[in-house]
């Protein structure tokens, strides 16, 4: 079996390796390309309307308690 993890968007459960996983470091919230970070991570699906509700629905400053900026939802999307 393939690992799966929910989106925190639209909380269903995908592949792992469908979904693009976000981490925070140091207070900071990043894209984890590489997978390769240990830390607390949340997974998203790439696609837009996943990516607009994470926004609109603050679910990283929730779950991370950090907020982040317009640019980091521009980075996503571009990432997908
Ligand atoms: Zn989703």
């Amino acid at each position: 079996m393939k690992p799966t993890r929910m989106c925190v968007a639209c909380r269903q459960r995908f592949f792992k390796q469908d979904l693009i996983r976000l981490s925070k470091s140091n207070q900071t919230v990043e894209i984890d390309y590489n997978k390769k970070n240990d830390s607390r991570a949340i997974y998203v699906c790439k696609n837009d309307d996943c990516i607009n509700k994470l926004k609109k629905t603050k679910a990283i400053l929730r779950i991370f308690r950090v907020d982040v900026d317009e640019n980091f939802y521009e980075n996503l999307k571009n990432s997908i």
